[in-house]
């Protein structure tokens, strides 16, 4: 049987997401930044929570999970092993290769160093589902804070390489921000200039714009589209390695 989802707003522009199993009634939530969405979510949905996946450190993802677990104490903490000895609390620490079980659903682990040096996130192989934290997000990426670009540029190839029907749960809602920044990155990109004025619309309904396909991203962002060769001709590096380019449009949107 197939995973169920339950995707919802948490803090300001950040997602809480569940994932169920229906066969076992396992749950597991993909970081926790406060614990009353959460809370909330699990009530209406009739849902035990027996999983914390966590993808990195930062208090946004990790922040509501002691208070969570007053509620449900007996749920696991998966956390990526290079940042397992800043997250308090009981955990279990994960790292590249590993399969976090989440009931009878699998949940495979890939590095994604980048945004932080620990950074993590699980791909349920069998659903194609990702669950990409800060890495990747909708036509961008997370802030490169603790790894030279080229290693974040290697950690998004290997999302890239993922099913093209793979769906991608983020850990923001930024993507009406980041579509406007790819479109002066690629203004002359068709089906960018479509997905902003859809997305547009979406926002504009208070509709998320989540989640995401590989295949799309793969079209429209910019930071996983360094091969391109229009985008670089429009930063002038037209001969450099990708991971250069992609370090260049990181740089524009660190500015803009
Ligand atoms: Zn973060
Ligand atoms: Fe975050």
């Amino acid at each position: 049987m197939t995973a169920q989802i339950r995707q919802f707003r948490c803090l300001d522009d950040n997602f809480g997401v569940l994932v169920h199993d229906p066969a076992t009634g396992a749950t597991a939530a993909i970081d926790v930044p406060e614990a009353a969405p959460v809370l909330a979510e699990l009530r209406s949905a009739g849902w035990k929570l027996t999983d914390i996946l966590v993808t990195h450190r930062h208090k946004d993802h990790v922040g509501g999970i002691p208070e969570v677990l007053k509620s449900f104490p007996g749920a696991r903490v998966h956390v990526p092993h290079a940042e397992a000895a800043q997250i308090e609390g009981p955990h279990l620490s994960v790292r590249e290769g590993d399969v976090v079980k989440v009931g009878n659903l699998a949940a495979r682990v890939i590095e994604t160093p980048g945004h932080t040096v620990g950074h993590i996130v699980y791909v349920f192989d069998a659903d194609k589902l990702l669950f990409a934290g800060d890495t990747l997000f909708a036509m961008g990426c997370g802030r490169v804070f603790e790894t030279p670009a080229d290693v974040m540029w290697t950690s998004l190839q290997k999302l890239a390489a993922l099913p093209p029907d793979t769906q991608v749960y983020c850990g923001h809602e930024y993507t009406l921000a980041n579509g406007r920044f790819a479109l002066t990155v690629e203004p002359q990109n068709e089906q960018l200039q479509k997905r902003v004025k859809e997305v547009e619309a979406l926002r504009a309904a208070g509709s998320f714009t989540l989640p995401t396909k590989i295949a799309l991203e793969l079209a429209t962002n910019p930071f996983l589209r360094a091969p391109n060769a229009t985008i670089r001709r429009n930063v002038g590096l037209q001969d450099a390695p990708d991971a250069a380019v992609f370090a260049e449009v990181r740089e524009r949107k660190n500015r803009g």
